[in-house]
C-alpha cells in the first residue's frame, strides 16, 4: 500500500488508498498555528452542532498519547490535539531545552488516530510579551511532584487553562499516568466553573510494564531495562493489597525494596496517600489509596502510580 504524506502550510494530507490516488481514505488534519486559527476551526464545528474533544500534549507522541486521542474521538465528533512544550512547567535545572521533539512524526501519528486539528503554537503565541498572570491551585499541588518540583503545577495549570480557553472544547482527556496533574486540573475546572468535562485515561504501558513516557527516550539500554522496577514494585504492592495488606508503611516498603533492586535507581519519593486529597496515609488505608512513585535514572525522572480500591480484595 502506498502512503504519501503532503505537509502543506495548513493541512496534513495523507493518502493511504491502495494506489495512493483516490481520496476515499484521505484524512485531512488541519494545522492550527494561531489562536485565531483554532477559534475559527472550533467555531465552525460548533456551528455544525459538533462536539469537540481536546488532548493537550507536549509532543514526541507515543501510544499513550494516541490512546487519549482515540478516547477523545469516542466522546466527541471533532478531536483537537495540541503540541506545545510548555517552558513554565520546567524548573531552571530541568530538561526544557533537551525535551525530545519530532513535529513531523507527531503530526503523522495524530492523523493516524483521526485527529481533526492540531494546535502548534509558538512561545510568543502562548506567552506574549507582558504576560504576568498565572493560575495556582492550592493544597493538592504542595504534595508529591509539587514538593519535588516547586512551581511545576502553576506552569501546568496556567497553560492548561489558557489552552482550554482557546479551544473551548466540550471534553478534554488527560492521562492517569500524571495522576496528580489530573487531580489538580479537575480541581481547577471545579473551582473556576469551567464548562469542560475532564476525562481520565488509564496508564498505557510498554510490554514489560514501564509506563510510556516521552522521557523514556533519554534512558540508556541498562537504565531502560532497570526502569521496569517502578511497575514491578507497584504490582507487588497491588498483589499484597488484593491479599488484604492495608498498612501504609508496609505497602510503601514493598515498593521501595523492589525499586532498590536497581542499582541505578535514585528514589525521589514513594508515597502511599489518600487518592482524593493526596495526603500521606499513616497506619491503615481505609479509603481509596494511591501509591505514587518518582524515581531518577541518571538525570531522567520517571513517575508511575497505582490506584487501590478498598473494596477489592481476593476472598
Ligand atoms: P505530556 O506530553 O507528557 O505532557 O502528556 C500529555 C498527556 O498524555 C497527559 O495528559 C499525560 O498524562 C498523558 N500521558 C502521557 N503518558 C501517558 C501514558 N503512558 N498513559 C496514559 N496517559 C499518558
Amino acid at each position: 500500500m502506498k502512503s504519501e504524506m503532503v505537509l502543506s502550510q495548513h493541512w496534513l494530507i495523507v493518502t493511504t488508498s491502495p494506489l495512493g490516488l483516490g481520496c476515499e481514505d484521505c484524512h485531512l488534519m488541519k494545522l492550527l498555528y494561531s489562536i485565531e486559527d483554532v477559534r475559527a476551526f472550533t467555531q465552525s464545528a460548533r456551528n455544525r452542532g459538533l462536539k469537540i474533544g481536546f488532548v493537550p500534549t507536549m509532543g514526541f507522541l507515543h501510544s499513550g498519547h494516541l490512546a487519549l486521542m482515540r478516547l477523545a474521538g469516542e466522546w466527541a465528533d471533532v478531536v483537537v490535539a495540541s503540541l506545545f512544550v510548555n517552558p513554565t512547567q520546567f524548573g531552571p535545572n530541568e530538561d526544557y531545552d533537551s525535551y525530545p521533539r519530532d513535529v513531523t512524526g507527531d503530526l503523522e501519528k495524530a492523523r493516524s488516530v483521526g485527529c481533526d486539528g492540531v494546535f502548534l503554537p509558538d512561545l510568543k503565541t502562548m506567552y506574549p510579551d507582558g504576560s504576568v498572570t498565572h493560575v495556582s491551585v492550592g493544597q493538592l499541588t504542595g504534595r508529591l511532584c509539587g514538593s519535588s518540583r516547586p512551581g511545576h503545577f502553576d506552569g501546568v495549570t496556567t497553560v492548561v487553562l489558557k489552552l482550554l480557553n482557546i479551544v473551548e472544547s466540550d471534553i478534554a482527556v488527560f492521562g492517569e499516568k500524571d495522576y496528580q496533574q489530573l487531580a489538580v486540573i479537575r480541581q481547577m475546572v471545579r473551582d473556576l466553573n469551567l464548562a469542560v468535562t475532564i476525562i481520565g485515561h488509564p496508564i498505557v504501558r510498554e510490554p514489560d510494564g514501564l509506563a510510556m513516557s516521552s522521557r523514556n527516550s533519554y534512558l540508556s539500554p541498562t537504565e531502560r531495562t532497570q526502569a521496569r522496577v517502578l511497575s514491578t514494585g507497584l504490582k507487588k504492592a497491588n498483589v499484597a493489597w488484593q491479599n488484604g495488606l492495608r498498612d501504609a508503611a508496609s505497602l510503601r516498603d514493598l515498593v521501595q525494596k523492589k525499586i532498590s533492586d536497581s542499582n541505578l535507581a535514585r528514589i525521589d519519593y514513594v508515597e502511599v496517600c489518600d487518592a482524593e486529597s493526596l495526603a500521606p496515609i499513616q497506619g491503615e488505608c481505609v479509603r481509596s489509596t494511591l501509591i505514587a512513585v518518582a524515581v531518577f535514572f541518571g538525570e531522567t525522572r520517571l513517575i508511575d502510580n497505582c490506584l487501590l480500591d478498598p473494596q477489592s480484595q481476593v476472598s
